[in-house]
């Protein structure tokens, strides 16, 4: 095995939403110098850009429920080839469906690698709903606000970004619970579905952001990492 295998990891974070996957990926993904890819994340600018996938993607997001699998698949299919992808990647939202993980594990063959680890980050429902209702996003640069109940401020300020801050349409109330709903009935099953092929490692999401990065990191072991040292 030559020094570049050694390297690779392809990393799932599994976890309702609100559970910080996004928080959590970033960090992990900047320590470890792979590619954080976050569905989410992706259908968002396709929102933003008015593309064909953003207008289809967004009749689903608006109303908590999952975009179909063959869309969803595709989008990843593709984002899995750019150069960035090289050392691996932290997928974040990926899969949510028992059919995803199945396509998942396909085209990981077809790229002859395997999945290094599976993170489920554990949180109650009821925190959940409560991170959920004080999240504001930023609308320019996806920034995440997580403490707050009321708009924060006026502009973003997170690196010089000035962008308006805004309540997700898909964190507002009526959503929530049917987000976390979804989660249970349709993402749920993937932690047995990892579980029996012993890649499941379960991580406490109730501590601080510091102390999950540091379960995380005590989870996957970051001694080959890019970004070593980096604290
Ligand atoms: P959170 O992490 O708060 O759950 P995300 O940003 O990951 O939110 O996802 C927001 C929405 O985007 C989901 O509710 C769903 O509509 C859509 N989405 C994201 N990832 C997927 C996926 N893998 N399959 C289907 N829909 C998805």
């Amino acid at each position: 095995m030559d020094a570049s295998t050694n390297c690779w990891r392809g990393i799932i974070l599994l976890g309702g939403p609100g559970s910080g996957k996004g928080t959590q990926a970033a960090l992990l993904a900047q320590r470890l110098g792979i590619a954080h890819i976050s569905t989410g994340d992706l259908f968002r600018q396709n929102i933003r850009m008015e593309t064909p996938l953003g207008k289809l993607a967004r009749t689903y997001m608006e109303k908590g429920e999952l975009v179909p699998d063959e869309v969803t698949v595709g989008m990843v299919r593709e984002r899995l080839k750019q150069p960035d992808c090289a050392n691996g990647f932290i997928l974040d939202g990926f899969p949510r469906t028992i059919a995803q993980a199945d396509a998942l594990n396909q085209v990981l063959a077809d790229m002859r690698q395997a999945l290094t680890a599976v993170l489920n980050l554990q949180v109650a429902p009821e925190v959940l709903i409560d991170r959920l209702s004080r999240r504001w996003t930023c609308k320019s640069c996806g920034a995440v606000f997580p403490e707050f109940s009321l708009p924060p401020r006026p502009g973003c300020k997170k690196d010089v970004c000035d962008g308006e801050l805004y309540q997700r349409p898909d964190d507002r109330p009526e959503t929530q619970r049917h987000r976390i709903e979804v989660y249970r009935e349709q993402t749920a099953p993937l932690e047995a579905y990892y579980a029996e092929r012993g890649m499941l490692i379960e991580i406490d999401g109730e501590n601080s952001v510091e102390r999950v990065h540091q379960l995380i990191v005590d989870a996957v072991g970051c001694e080959d990492g890019a970004a070593q040292g980096e604290r």
